[in-house]
């Protein structure tokens, strides 16, 4: 299920690059220009799963459309601002925003905190969800592939796993650190993370009968767990 992103943002050049973004990282985006279009998306039946709210808008500013949204929704919102002094208020979340970025923002980080503030409100799919011959089995801490057993560390099961529960998104070496630690590190390096999932991917690429390459790098971002299936992306 793809996640809907509404961008509220009245500025066209930072509105094109949000959302150019965030659908380069795989969400569904809608964009509103004003305060009163925001609302009409915002308290509408179908709320967006997450909106980045820019604070100065024509018309209703945007903490004034959070302050309404609130009222009807309590969907996930990033809020954009520019006044330094708007911080505080944020961060005690007494407007009831999920995070902020102060601008100018870098986008690869504004990427990245939407996705933080959507999997901290949705728990990630069961790892048996997902499609594929890949299956792991919790007990054993242990993968097997059409079948067949595929040997892993603990540490590779632990990134296995965190990719295979977030699969379709491209996971940063930062997220694996946190979410694929075996409590047993000695290693806790972004590095080391590369060097796991190289292996994770060896092994894998070795257990299946057609050769796929179930791990996908993605460069300066991280990884992603890409079966087959999806990677075939044709007919039905
Ligand atoms: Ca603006």
């Amino acid at each position: 299920m793809t996640a809907r992103i509404l961008v509220v943002e009245d500025e066209p050049d930072i509105a094109g690059i949000v959302l150019d973004y965030l659908r380069h990282a795989g969400f569904d985006t809608e964009h509103a220009v004003d305060g009163a279009s925001a609302l009409a998306h915002l308290t509408g039946t179908h709320p967006p799963d997450l909106t980045v709210l820019d604070v100065m808008l024509p018309g209703i500013d945007g903490l004034e459309v959070l302050r309404r949204a609130r009222r009807h929704t309590d969907s996930p919102v990033i809020v954009l601002t520019a006044r330094v002094e708007e911080v505080d208020r944020l961060i005690g979340l007494e407007l009831g925003a999920d995070d902020y970025i102060c601008k100018p923002f870098s986008p690869r980080e504004m990427v990245a905190r939407v996705k933080a503030v959507l999997r901290r409100r949705t728990p990630p799919p069961p790892p048996e969800a997902v499609p594929g011959a890949l299956l792991l089995d919790e007990a054993q801490q242990q993968a097997t592939l059409h079948g067949t057993p595929v040997p892993l560390t603990p540490r590779e099961f632990h990134l296995l796993r965190a990719l295979m529960a977030r699969h379709g998104n491209v996971l940063s070496r930062a997220h694996l650190l946190e979410h694929a630690g075996d409590g047993a590190a000695q290693d806790p390096s972004e590095r080391a993370v590369d060097s796991h999932v190289k292996n994770l991917r060896r092994k894998l690429r070795a257990a299946d009968p057609a050769g796929h390459d179930w791990i996908r790098s993605v460069y300066g971002v991280g990884f992603a767990f890409d079966p087959p299936d999806a990677q075939a992306d044709g007919g039905d």
